[in-house]
């Protein structure tokens, strides 16, 4: 059974009803913060925060 988050891993923005957004092996990523990582660059002052969110879900199977 797989446990799926009710917030978004990058903003802790509660999942909405109408389920809009990323689930990535369980986690939840919300439209806000999809559009905010396709849109950005190395420069923006919320990359670190980001990738560390990002790496969270890609990097560490089942921590
Ligand atoms: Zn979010």
């Amino acid at each position: 059974m797989v446990i799926e988050s009710t917030e978004c891993i990058l903003c802790r923005r509660l999942r909405q009803k109408n389920n809009q957004g990323l689930l990535v092996k369980g986690y939840y990523i919300c439209p806000e913060c999809e559009a905010r990582i396709i849109v950005l660059s190395r420069e923006d002052p919320d990359y670190d925060h980001y990738k560390w969110g990002l790496k969270k879900i890609w990097y560490c199977p089942g921590a």
